[in-house]
């Protein structure tokens, strides 16, 4: 298409000129949760309309080298992902959780008010995303087939009725029961991010004003809610503070060493 690739880009600074601007925020605690909600909007509707930042297919279409599916050179591309990458080290996975616009439609559907399956085997789904991850570079490498064009998130986002965009629409009717599915089993990105996350300079994390009350951890779909809790899957979706009975005693701050 052409024009896309040109505006392509703008989705691109769009979530890293606001990734600064909420790390600021939740680091200075000044953070409303009720502006995550416009955001996940935005984002899911620059998913739509620009097809950007769309990050697990942008990633997709560089490890396959389709140059002319991402629209910009291999370079550009490989520079925007590491930047993101880098952002994800030193504040957490703010990208994943308001700007990706397949991860904001998954966020957006968590929101419908059921009673979520919360399993607590996150070391089991990291292991299985790891083998997804695997097969994603096995497939695009030693048979330059593209993984994600099984899961229509193209498809989906350019509104064309196909076997694709019906997995993702189901994928996201999972996604109320059962939060993030794609973010947590597939994105191959997203297994980068979670690396990234795990280390990052800054992280949610418990202060001394702790009661220990367990509200946190019932909370937090992705259990990494817990003292010592890694937050590779941190989404910094805000319902640990919001569970949170005491002020203060979750900050977002450096992080204190496990
Ligand atoms: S894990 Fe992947 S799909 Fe999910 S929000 Fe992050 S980049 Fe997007
Ligand atoms: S509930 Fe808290 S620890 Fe769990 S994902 Fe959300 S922000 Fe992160």
């Amino acid at each position: 298409m052409p024009g896309y690739s040109l505006i392509r880009p703008f989705g691109f600074f769009y979530a890293i000129i606001l990734i600064l601007v909420l790390t600021y925020l939740w680091y200075s605690g000044r953070w409303k949760q009720k502006a995550g909600i416009l955001l996940l909007l935005v984002s899911a509707a620059l998913g739509f309309f620009i097809f950007a930042p769309v990050a697990p297919h942008q990633f997709q279409e560089l490890v396959v080298r389709d140059v002319s599916a991402l629209g910009v050179s291999l370079m550009v591309a490989a520079i925007g992902l590491t930047v993101i990458i880098i952002l994800t080290l030193v504040s957490g996975r703010f990208f994943c959780g308001y700007f990706c616009p397949v991860g904001a439609l998954q966020e957006l559907a968590s929101l419908v008010p059921v009673k979520k399956f919360q399993p607590r085997q996150k070391h089991t789904f990291m292991a299985v995303h790891a083998v997804v991850f695997l097969i994603f570079l096995i497939l695009a490498f030693v048979f330059s087939s593209a993984l994600l064009d099984y899961f229509g998130i193209r498809d989906f986002f350019g509104l064309a009725l196909t076997t694709g965009s019906l997995v993702f629409l189901a994928m996201l009717l999972v996604s109320v029961f059962f939060y993030r599915p794609f973010c947590r089993l597939v994105c191959p990105y997203g297994v980068l991010l979670a690396l990234a996350g795990s280390a990052s300079f800054l992280a949610l994390q418990r202060t001394g004003a702790c009661i220990e009350c367990g509200n946190c951890e019932r909370a937090c779909l992705v259990d990494e809610a817990k003292r010592d809790d890694r937050k590779a899957e941190c989404y910094l979706c805000g319902r640990c503070t919001d569970a949170c009975p005491v002020s203060g005693a979750l900050k977002f701050g450096r992080r204190k060493q496990a």
